[in-house]
């Protein structure tokens, strides 16, 4: 569901987003993991050393760093053709890892928890781990990206991982 910022249900639900990602060590989080289906999510890649990351604010260069952690509200990507495998993790699935394909760069649109509109550049990690996250918010796995070879590989984990998901309920 699309949110309208700003308001403070949603300035409660980033902290708690933010909070629950750092507890896990994560480098992303959006409100469908907590089950809350609300198109909102977050990033901060500042821990990721080695993968390097680019973002543009209404087309200039920026420190990225500066802009984390980045929430986004109702985001609408626009993908670039160029794209790359690299490995790729997520929350819900503890110890997952396998390579997605992603475009190198995106566009996104979006509205900060201001309510301001928001046109940005991402290239590197930054551009991976918002095309994660957007799709989480569009009910999207990352091992539904994932080479169908690839998923194969995983799935004695994704079956234990599942078997987990179930006794908890
Ligand atoms: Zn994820």
């Amino acid at each position: 569901m699309r949110v309208t910022p700003p308001n403070e249900k949603l300035n409660e639900l980033s902290r708690v987003l933010e909070n629950t990602m750092r507890e896990a060590e994560g480098i992303g989080l959006a409100a469908p993991q907590i089950g809350v289906s609300l198109q909102i999510a977050v990033v901060d890649l500042r821990k990721v050393e080695k993968r390097p990351s680019t973002m543009e604010l209404m087309g200039k260069p920026v420190d990225w760093r500066v802009h984390m952690p980045l929430f986004f509200c109702n985001p609408v990507i626009t993908l670039t053709r160029k794209r790359d495998d690299e490995d790729e993790g997520c929350l819900s699935f503890p110890n997952l890892h396998g390579p997605v394909r992603r475009s190198l760069r995106i566009q996104m649109d979006y509205l900060d928890l201001k309510g301001h509109p928001v046109t940005l550049t991402a290239g590197g990690l930054l551009a991976r781990a918002l095309q994660h996250e957007v799709d989480h918010l569009m009910g999207i796995l990352f091992i539904d990206r994932m080479a169908p070879d690839v998923r194969r590989a995983l799935s004695p984990e994704l079956e234990i991982l599942q078997q987990k998901q179930l006794a908890r309920k």
